[in-house]
């Protein structure tokens, strides 16, 4: 394709995503496709000549489009939101366009200054410590600082691997087999991944209980350090949530702090949805005890407008994390300053993300952001009010944030799942389950770039009737 040609086809792809912005909100929420779908639609091996763009536009249509599942509709309600919005597409254009590969600072010097800038940008928006800012306000380079990863599973990762290389230095490397990580029940799935890849593969689930809001009981936490340092092993680092996955609860992240400081062990916050809500006073609270806390990371690509994949993480000392990761071969030597990002990930190479955080955060303006968060928050409050209207529904956990979770009354699961299924299968709106005390609930996650009050009112007129029709349903079939 050549320059002429793409300017072409590159206008006719924005004009092809301007109308399906226009529309989405028409399309099936979920894919109903079944597995295996795509096979037989096409062809076995890769074209041998070269087809042209709109050829390939029209399988688009024909064969790509059933299969996706619009997590951009107004109406997707499912896990968590992944925003995406047009500043951030074109940040992420200009990426690509430009396919930078910033491992090292010569390798693509405002790769690498921009995304320090737009960091230290968005974690004094979110007061963040200063500790967490590679540079204080007079511009003093500092120990710690953010980086970009791909999501929030790998940041957990690096923060691990951090926390095991300052747990064993100067040790016999055979402690590595005594490390102790600990987390409460409801943290995300990554941390556990994280314990398999780093090899440290004993990890402590402390069960938090319906009482405490499914929130991390922190006096459990110091007992199970306190028996596992009397067993000889070696505690080393503590996952917290602020917005865990299932319910949105926030863990006492001061009292774990002073745990993790008095015995010495690295606390990680995991604030991937929940997070960039630290810049609006009225949430502060949840965020209290950070100046404790080693690492911390909320996701752009959740609810800050801004496109997979972009996991803000921020460090109080990346000492820890170039130990763990620095490796420089003679390739790699050269004109540099200490920020050579690949010393603060897994990957070698890595994409110039900052660019669409830093469209979004100058398209928009923070104010308008913050109106962007309160305005979801608000729709959240608005769908405990209409829940709260039906004698039939129960609010199942302090609804908070954008997050609410619910479930039919009464004994059973089968009657959520059926609920839940109804609402899915409609294709008007799209949410997912989760699991709370062996109970089945629905999740309501409000957050979507072009969710508006209009589409969370259709979506709890659509549980309202499905909860009927499931009702009548099961009476008769008693
Ligand atoms: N942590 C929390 C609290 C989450 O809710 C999620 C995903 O929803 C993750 C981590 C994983 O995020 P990612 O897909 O960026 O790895």
């Amino acid at each position: 394709m050549g320059i002429e040609e793409f300017r072409k086809n590159a206008k006719d792809m924005v004009d092809w995503i301007c109308d399906y912005y226009a529309s989405n909100e028409e399309l099936p929420v979920r894919s109903e496709v079944e597995p295996g779908y795509l096979r037989p639609r096409l062809p076995q091996t890769a074209p041998q000549h070269p087809e042209n763009f709109n050829s390939i536009m029209q399988d688009v249509h024909a064969h790509i489009m059933p299969g996706i599942t619009h997590w951009q509709s107004p109406n997707f309600f499912a896990y968590f939101p992944s925003n995406s919005s047009f500043p951030a597409m074109l940040g992420e254009m200009l990426s690509t366009a430009l396919s930078t590969v910033g491992f090292c600072w010569i390798g693509s010097p405002a790769t690498t200054e921009l995304e320090t800038i737009v960091m230290d940008w968005l974690g004094k928006l979110l007061c963040l410590p200063t500790s967490f800012l590679a540079f204080d306000e007079q511009g003093k380079r500092g120990l710690g600082g953010g980086v970009i990863q791909g999501s929030a599973s790998e940041s957990t990762l690096v923060s691990l691997l951090a926390a095991r290389a300052r747990a064993l230095a100067g040790r016999p490397m055979d402690d590595a087999g005594r490390l102790v990580a600990y987390s409460s029940d409801q943290a995300h799935s990554s941390i556990k991944k994280a314990c398999m890849v780093a090899g440290t593969p004993y990890v402590r689930i402390i069960p938090a209980s319906p009482e405490h809001d499914y929130a991390f009981d922190a006096v459990a936490l110091e007992e199970a350090i306190r028996e596992d340092l009397e067993a000889g092993l070696l505690p080393f680092y503590v996952t917290a949530t602020i917005g865990t996955t299932s319910s949105c609860a926030v863990d006492p992240i001061a009292h774990i702090g002073r745990i993790t400081q008095q015995y010495g062990l690295w606390l990680h916050v995991d604030a991937a949805y929940a997070g960039v809500t630290s810049m609006l006073p009225e949430c502060r609270h949840h965020f209290e005890g950070l100046e404790l806390v080693d690492s911390f990371i909320t996701n752009g690509h959740k609810w800050l407008l801004t496109n997979f994949d972009c996991s803000c993480m921020w460090v109080r000392n990346a000492e820890p994390l170039k130990a763990a990761l620095s490796l420089t071969p003679a390739y790699l030597r050269g004109k540099g300053n200490d920020l050579d990002y690949k010393d603060w990930q897994v990957p070698l190479g890595r994409r110039f993300r900052s660019l669409k955080l830093w469209f979004v955060l100058r398209s928009y303006g923070t104010e308008n952001i913050k109106k962007f968060l309160r305005h979801h928050i608000d729709l959240g409050k608005l769908f405990v009010s209409l829940i709260q209207t039906d004698a039939r529904l129960e609010i199942v956990a302090p609804p908070r944030w954008g997050l609410i979770c619910f479930r039919l009354r009464g004994p059973g699961n089968e009657a959520t799942t059926e609920l839940l299924e109804r609402v899915n299968k409609s294709g008007k709106a799209f949410l997912v389950h989760t699991e709370l005390s062996g109970r089945y609930v629905a999740r309501m996650a409000i957050g979507g770039s072009l969710t508006q009050e209009r589409h969370v009112r259709a979506a709890w007129q659509l549980i309202s009737q499905c909860a009927t029709e499931v009702l009548a349903a099961r009476a008769q079939r008693k």
